[in-house]
């Protein structure tokens, strides 16, 4: 195991009892920070009966079921958050917007110091030191993927190639010709980096130096995990973040890989319960909620992420790092799915798909409904093309067989040809389609 190197190993390890106290001083500040500059926290504090000066603990905000959320940004589109003069903002980033309004993140120098330092943790937590040719895939744009690796690799000091997304071919070529030894990316995108390799005859593992990884925007399971490092012979490890608040760089995995770290001298955890609202204990399922501690453009308080976690019980953690982690997102509550009555998340099919080693890493679940009845079929990609039937045939009744297990019911399973399913070159994969949305 190698030796743990931290970027800011007195913060990183710094006792629980100091973070604690230190929160609790932030959270105060932040709650009056927000009221003096914040119209939009202002209205909302004085429509809920929230008076700053008695805010004394997150219980305080709790007890009034304070809330913001990604609603609030949509409906105050563009600066209606802004909490500084526009001319103090110095980076802007916004979401997509494939489903309605963007939602803007915004920036001033100080918030993009915090961000640059949080995410040099963060990949120095993934094995980047100052000698690393570092190749950031995801765009640098808009979305604010590409900037956060940004950021954080050149604070730590590493050679940093920005080929941002797209231009596969060209992407492998930069990482012969310059070396690069880590690289970040959305998960899928490594995985399409990896066919785009052999279609190339360019074998990642031995031709590549590539032995580092970090990896965030999508959720997946531990096995497709498992399946990355094998691909490419690397250690992946996960970053965490969200557009709104910074992007990557929030939270990360330590070698120890049992659990994402978050940085508590900037955000303030809860795990409440996505259907209540209600706070919820340690190791128990919910949605992560956050507060930014020492956001000055636009802070945000007790945001609902919709991602699903939980907070492990134990802080430490062999890598000394004593903030608290949180076990990698299992799911965005809006992905939970429900068909002929069972819920479930994607992401419970995948572990299920990926434990069968003759299946490729790509799969589509589809789901339409019919006089009441909800079909879902499940297309897989076996991982090399068979031309026996009988064996397609047990391989698909195997995998109907373990989905079962999970569902209740067996859904249909269609094997397909390995590279035969849409490829995303730049952003998120789309894997489930559900029909029953259109009518
Ligand atoms: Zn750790």
């Amino acid at each position: 195991m190698p030796q743990d190197s931290y970027f800011n190993h007195k913060i990183e390890t710094l006792p629980r009892d100091q973070i604690e106290d230190n929160k609790s001083r932030l959270l105060r500040q932040t709650i009056d920070y927000v009221y003096q500059n914040s119209h939009f926290y202002k209205d909302r504090f004085r429509q809920m009966g929230i008076r700053p000066e008695n805010v004394r603990s997150i219980k305080d905000l709790q007890s009034k079921g304070f809330f913001s959320t990604k609603e609030d940004l949509r409906q105050t589109y563009p600066f209606g958050l802004l909490a500084v003069p526009l001319h103090q903002v110095a980076e802007m980033h916004a979401t997509s917007g494939t489903t309605g309004t963007p939602t803007l993140a915004l920036h001033t120098e100080g918030d993009l110091d915090n961000w640059g330092e949080i995410c040099a943790r963060s990949l120095v937590m993934s094995g980047l030191t100052k000698n690393d040719v570092f190749q950031i895939t995801p765009s640098l744009g808009m979305f604010s993927g590409g900037f956060g690796f940004y950021h954080g690799a050149r604070r730590v000091g590493a050679t940093v190639v920005p080929s941002s997304a797209g231009f596969s071919k060209r992407q492998i070529q930069f990482m012969m010709d310059f070396g690069t030894t880590m690289l970040s990316a959305i998960v899928s995108y490594a995985f399409r980096l990896a066919e785009i390799a052999q279609e190339m005859g360019i074998d990642l593992r031995k031709q590549t130096k590539v032995r580092k990884g970090v990896f965030g925007s999508e959720t997946w399971s531990r096995e497709m995990k498992k399946r990355l490092a094998n691909t490419w012979d690397m250690e992946p490890f996960d970053i965490y973040g969200f557009t709104e608040m910074y992007g990557p760089g929030m939270g990360n995995d330590c070698r120890v890989h049992d659990g994402l770290h978050i940085w508590e001298d900037h955000f303030f955890v809860e795990i409440v319960d996505p259907k209540t609202g209600e706070e919820i204990g340690p190791e128990e399922e919910g949605e992560l909620v956050i507060t930014t501690l020492s956001k000055e453009a636009m802070p945000l308080i007790r945001y609902r992420t919709h991602d699903i976690s939980s907070l492990l019980d134990s802080p430490s953690c062999d890598c000394k790092r004593t903030h608290r982690r949180y076990e990698e997102i299992r799911a965005r509550s809006d992905d939970m799915l429900k068909v002929s009555g069972v819920s479930f998340w994607p992401s419970q099919l995948e572990t299920v798909l990926l434990k069968e080693n003759e299946i490729g890493s790509e799969y589509r679940i589809k789901i339409s409904r019919t006089n009441s009845i909800d079909k879902m079929t499940i297309e897989v990609e076996s991982r090399e093309k068979i031309f026996d039937d009988a064996k397609k045939d047990l391989l698909t009744r195997n995998l109907s067989k373990a989905l079962r297990d999970v569902l209740l019911f067996s859904p249909e399973v269609i094997l397909v040809e390995p590279n035969s399913l849409p490829r995303v070159e730049a952003g998120k994969a789309q894997r489930v389609i559900d029909d029953r949305k259109k009518a």
